[in-house]
């Protein structure tokens, strides 16, 4: 058969796997351990931790979509990104974004600061900085595009090809767009890596994490690891996830129409002072999403006119849209970074990735584009005094 396009992926992951009574949805197994079969006979599971029947159907999944080798359910998205730091030792140097996710950004400079690892922090989309970066030959380089939540790009190939030049490997947070919208192991990427708990899962009812490698060896060792350390991901999480997968690129498509929609809303408003947004011509890198991505995700923020009296104004006036962290759910979110999501961060190092009291981010959810865009209206009208 040739080879199947995602939303068949993400439908049939699974099905018709059942031997026993052929159930179309594949069980869910809680079971913690395994019968052996006698004396030094196991079966191909033992133990839960090690391996569940349920969350190695989610991982093959995520697997496919990607097209890795292997794939490894972790507990959150920050134990997958922490799996990922197994690989580093006291000698290694590490590359991240300057502007990567929060939490991201808080394990990386204090696993450093307690020596673990050297880290380089560098703004990627700086030719300059990236290459003096790189002569320190560092063995990862973490990329996250688009990034949070100022929703700029990196050139992922390009730094890919840059960064295997100089012997390093390179993991992708693929998080804010999902396989079904940016697939980075085709782009040369090593690891690709999700925070489930978003896109994948898409309800907010698991918090949860996902990572693939591209071959089978780097996976194992990031296996052995995941079971070493007890990092793996429970098997109902494991089983919300899978079945939120199914709906994965359908619901991707119709995030995508409303968040076109808001975007052009809020760059005509009166109260906002500058959207970021890749799908807009005028964002430094439309192009670059164009040729990366298949489509320009439903994350978003801008800048409201005015500073934290707005912003507060604006939260209280809507009705629709909830205040609250997180993204990539059905349901529409919307949230302050500098006091939520980045409050890890301390405040210059907001301010040098460019986030200010004024920013707002927004997970466009699918509720009808008509109530989304009228109770934002309501409220950025009503911010302004
Ligand atoms: C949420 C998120 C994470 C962390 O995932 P958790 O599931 O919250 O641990 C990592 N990267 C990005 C881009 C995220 O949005």
């Amino acid at each position: 058969m040739s080879k199947r396009k995602i939303a068949t992926t993400a439908v049939r992951a699974g099905i018709n796997s059942d031997l026993h009574h052929g159930a179309v949805i594949p069980a869910i197994h809680l079971s913690s351990t395994y019968a052996l079969k006698g004396f030094n006979d196991k079966r191909q599971f033992d133990y839960s931790r090690t391996g569940n029947p349920t969350r190695a159907t989610f991982a093959q999944a995520i697997a496919d979509l990607e097209q890795g080798a292997v794939g490894i359910v972790t507990s959150t998205g920050m134990s997958a990104v922490h799996l990922i730091c197994q690989l580093l030792s006291t000698e290694d140097s590490v590359v991240i974004p300057h502007d990567c996710y929060g939490g991201s950004f808080r394990l990386f400079t204090h696993l450093a600061k307690r020596g673990q690892f050297k880290l380089i922090v560098v703004d990627q989309n700086d030719q300059q900085a990236l290459t003096a970066a790189l002569a320190a030959k560092p063995k990862l380089v973490l990329l996250e595009s688009p990034s949070n939540p100022l929703l700029r790009l990196v050139d992922i190939a390009e730094i890919t090809a840059q960064a295997h030049k100089v012997g390093a490997l390179v993991a992708v947070d693929n998080t804010f767009l999902s396989p079904a919208l940016q697939q980075p192991l085709l782009l040369g990427a090593d690891i690709v890596f999700h925070s489930t708990t978003k896109y994948i899962n898409g309800h907010s009812d698991v918090v949860g994490g996902v990572l693939v490698a591209k071959e089978q060896a780097l996976g194992e060792e990031l296996a052995w690891w995941a079971n070493c350390i007890g990092i793996t991901g429970s098997a109902f999480d494991s089983y919300l996830a899978l079945r939120g997968l199914k709906t994965l690129p359908i619901r991707m498509k119709q995030h995508q129409i409303n968040a076109n929609a808001v975007a052009e809303f809020l760059q005509q408003h009166s109260a906002v002072e500058h959207v970021y947004f890749p799908g807009l011509s005028d964002h430094p890198q439309h192009e670059l999403a164009k040729k990366q991505q298949s489509d320009f995700g439903a994350m978003m923020s801008f800048e409201i006119k005015g500073g934290v009296e707005e912003v507060k104004v604006l939260f209280d006036k809507l009705e629709l849209f909830t205040l609250a962290q997180s993204l990539g759910g059905v349901e529409s979110l919307i949230s302050h970074p500098s006091t939520m999501t980045h409050a890890g961060m301390e405040i210059e190092a907001q301010l040098a990735a460019g986030i200010t009291q004024s920013l707002i981010r927004i997970s466009v959810g699918i509720e009808d584009i008509d109530d989304i865009l009228s109770d934002l209206d309501q409220a950025l009208t009503a911010s302004q005094g």
